[in-house]
Order: C-alpha cells, then structure tokens, then sequence
C-alpha cells in the first residue's frame, strides 16, 4: 500500500516516494531552547514522531534518518540568559539557560510518548557548514555582504516564493520586513549580522573582518546538508514556518548546491489554539507541557502523557487544534475504557502483560490503523479503527490493539504497568506482586498447601488469581 501525504509546495496530496528507500531522511524543525516547550511547540513534535514510526514500519527502523535540530543561537536566549543570570558572563549564562532547557524539552517530550530523532544538531556546532554555505552563495553571486552583514538577494532567484506561492510584491506587502540601509532590496534576508562585543560571536565569512553570529535560517540548511545531504525527503515544521524559514531554507540550500528542490515534500502541522486564538508566548495564552505533567492547574488532576498525546491526536495534524480541558477528560477515558478492556478476563490481564513483556512488543499495529496513516496520516480515522477493536472480545483483537497502541505510542508498556492500572485493585501492587512471586515458589516447590493458602488469602482480599504451567501469570479483581 502506498504512503499519500500532502506536499505544501504542490498544495497536493502526492505518492511518497524516497529518494532512496534504503535511507528515507527527514528534518524537522525543533525548539529554540530559552523557557519550557508549550503545548503548541508539543504538535508538530508529536506529528512528525507519529510519521517517523509510520516510515521507520514502512522502509524498517534502520532505513530512516530523523533530524531535529536544536536552536542554542538567538536573541530570545541571549536576553534570557542576561536576566536570569546577571552576575556571569553571557557566554557563560547562554551554557546554562540552553542546556537546562534542553534537558527539560527532552524529559517533556519523552513524558509525550515520542522517540528520541536519530540526530539533533545543535546550531552552534554547525557554524563551520553555515559559513561555508554563506561563502558560496557569496561567490555564486546570490549573496552580498553590507555593512558587517551577509544578506541574500531574493531577486537572484527565479522562483523565489514558491513555496509561500507568493510573488515578490504580495510578500513585502504582507510581511513584517525590515528596511535597513545595508539591503539592497527590503525583502532580502539576514545569513549573517555582527556580533556586539558581549554578544556570542565567531569568525565571520566573507572578508568580513569582525566576529558575527548567523542568521535563523542558516542554520537549518547547515544542519540538514550536514545530516542528511544537498536534498532529501520530508522537511516538516508549524504552517507558520512555511513564510519566511522555510522559503528562505529553501532559498539558501538551492542556490547554494544549484539543486531543483530542497527537500521533495514539505510538510506543517496546523496550529493549536485557546480560544480560537493561536497560543503563543507573545499572546500570554501558553500552557507548558510541565505545566499539564506536574500541575493540577488544569482539571482537576495531572495529566499522564498519553492523555494528552491521544488529545493531540483526535484532530487532523493540518487542521487546526483547539485544546480544552474538557478533550483531555475525554481522552482520559478513553485511555482508561482501553486500559481496562486490555487487562481484564481471560489471559490478557495485567501480571500476564508484566510477565510476557517480550512477547506483548512484538504485536503489530492492526492494518485499519496502519492504512488509516497512510493516507496522509489520517489520526481520526486511525482513532476510529481503535474504537472498533476495543469492541471484541477476543485475543486476537486484544493484541492488534495492544499492538496498535504501542505502535502510535499511546498506552505504552510501561504506562500499562504504571500505578494507575492497579488504582482498581483492593491491595497494593507491591503486595500483589509479592505474594504472587511467593506462591509461584511454593508450586516450583511442589508445597501446594501453601500456594492454596496464599490463593486463598488474596481471594480473601478481593483478588483471584490464575495459573497455567508456567505458574500464576494473572489475576482479576473478584467481583
Ligand atoms: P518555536 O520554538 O516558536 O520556533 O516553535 C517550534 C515549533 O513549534 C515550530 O515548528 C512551530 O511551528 C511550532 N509551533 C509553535 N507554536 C505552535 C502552535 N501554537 N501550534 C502548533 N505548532 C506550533
Ligand atoms: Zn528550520
């Protein structure tokens, strides 16, 4: 079955076809580390960790190359690091806000049930592929330098603005460009700028003789180059990357390697809304991921990670999203309905999922869920496709669901296993397990007197177990 996605640049759903099978790449783009991720930087990392399961099952988990980078060069982080840090010298306060907020972004978004990209460059480790890049649009001629600045000139390339589906005049109509004295044309964009002398800065390109830092956009076509190559598969990030990061990525990368395309298909999420507003920093509407981890401000309780996963995941990722606390309640039991119905009756219960761990990772996704994806990552209906799983009664559907929850990372192993499957249980999980260790002994010791005395005190207590050759592999909760 073929994978559809839609690609921003062709305004279709098109056949995705790698470049090479055998090394599938995508580059997302990732957090600028100065302050905790809000739930809106949480989608796009979200979606594109949902497509890379999709491809890693499609090519095989070793064929697909995820880039996101990490932006540890910005103004955001330098005034940040300035006034959280006063007394230290800025490099030195810029170490500490980036590296703590990274930390946090990677506890955050691992709590959200997505595997780690194969590679996350950080910017101010690719300054050597940003200059070299600059120095050869320089000598191709698309690239001017101005007063101490590095600037490319939109008008050297034809289709400029292809992406946005813009022309020149339409984009300085609508976007906030800034004129300055050192541009030839008010829509050419920074690839570097001086550094001041308490600022972070480095050598800088192009007979430039005063240290500078570069501009946003450089930085991602230094990184994707480094990783993945001149060209490659999926470029993905929020629809509000698409003008100007992304034209310009697109800009930058062409021109520099004389390619027909960046990336073959570009790919944004939609945006996440309160209130019909985007939330942002900016706007003062933000809820952090931590927030909704470790908090009760929202609801009346804290929210696991697969809850607002799956809440994430009801909307279409290029649809816009509105979040409320009354969707996380929903998908709260929704969770639990599945929780429950994976580890009740029969052998599929809970100690039988702990004992037979091995074999519980091997289910695979059903195919509903699968074809659901495909068809460019179509999350509701895939959601639908659950539904009706958890609706029969048997193994077999118990492991397709199993296996397709695990598959989207939602209900994973270990959030089955977690306290909140055992809330149910009369006696504490430390307990159960105990005397359930304790009477699988006493069978291997044949000294059934005791294992029929310790059946019969957790009967005692609420909870029947149940054995099979291996011993007692699980329990229900008397009713
Ligand atoms: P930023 O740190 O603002 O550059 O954003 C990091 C990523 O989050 C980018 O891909 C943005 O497009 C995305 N993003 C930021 N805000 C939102 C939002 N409210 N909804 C969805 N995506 C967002
Ligand atoms: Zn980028």
């Amino acid at each position: 079955m073929e994978l559809r996605l839609y690609n921003t640049l062709t305004k279709e759903k098109e056949v995705f076809q790698p470049l090479d099978p055998a090394r599938v790449r995508m580059y997302v783009c990732g957090p600028t580390v100065y302050d905790f991720a809000h739930i809106g930087n949480a989608r796009p990392v979200i979606v594109f960790d949902v497509l890379y399961r999709l491809l890693r099952h499609l090519y095989g988990e070793g064929k697909v190359k995820y880039v996101r980078n990490i932006t540890d060069v910005d103004d955001k982080i330098n005034a940040r690091a300035a006034e959280e840090y006063p007394k230290l010298l800025l490099n030195e306060a810029i170490r500490l806000v980036t590296e703590k907020t990274e930390k946090q972004f990677h506890d955050d978004v691992d709590a959200l049930g997505c595997l780690r990209p194969d590679v996350e460059p950080r910017a101010t480790e690719h300054i050597n592929e940003m200059r070299d890049l600059i120095e050869r649009l320089v000598k191709a001629g698309f690239a001017y330098v101005g007063e101490e600045h590095v600037l490319f000139e939109v008008g050297k390339m034809a289709d400029y603005g292809k992406l946005a589906r813009r022309s020149l005049d339409e984009m300085e109509a609508g976007a906030r460009v800034e004129v300055a004295p050192y541009k030839r044309n008010p829509m050419d964009f920074v690839l570097w700028k001086p550094s001041k002398p308490n600022e972070p800065g480095w050598p800088s390109p192009a007979g430039i003789k005063t240290p500078g830092r570069p501009g946003w956009h450089i930085e991602c076509s230094a990184m994707s180059w480094k990783h993945l190559g001149e060209t490659f598969d999926i470029h993905g990030g929020g629809i509000d990357l698409v003008f100007p990061h992304h034209e310009n990525e697109i800009a930058q990368s062409r021109c520099a390697f004389h390619t027909p395309i960046m990336a073959k298909t570009w790919m944004h999420n939609g945006f996440l809304q309160v209130e019909g507003e985007k939330m942002s920093k900016s706007l003062g509407n933000f809820v952090t991921i931590r927030e909704l981890l470790a908090t009760k401000k929202f609801g009346d309780r804290e929210w696991t990670g697969d809850v607002i996963r799956l809440s994430m995941l009801k909307t279409h990722y290029r649809q816009p999203l509105d979040w409320t606390v009354a969707a996380l309640n929903e998908s709260y039991s929704v969770i639990n309905g599945w929780r429950r119905h994976l580890t009740s009756g029969g052998d599929y219960t809970m100690a039988f999922i702990e004992q037979n761990r091995e074999q519980y990772e091997t289910f695979l996704p059903a195919q509903d869920v699968v074809s659901s994806l495909l068809d460019d990552l179509n999350f509701s209906q895939a959601i639908s496709a659950l539904h009706k799983l958890a609706r029969i009664d048997s193994v077999e559907a118990k492991q397709a669901l199993f296996g397709s929850l695990q598959f989207l990372g939602i209900l994973t192993f270990e959030e089955m296993a977690s306290e909140q499957s055992f809330e149910e249980l009369p006696i504490s999980k430390e307990m159960l397990k105990a005397r359930i260790a304790a009477r699988n002994l006493a069978r291997e010791n044949k000294d059934w007197k005791k294992s029929d005395e310790i059946r019969d005190e957790l009967k005692a207590m609420g909870v029947v177990i149940k054995d099979n050759k291996d011993g007692t592999t699980s329990w229900e909760i008397a009713r």
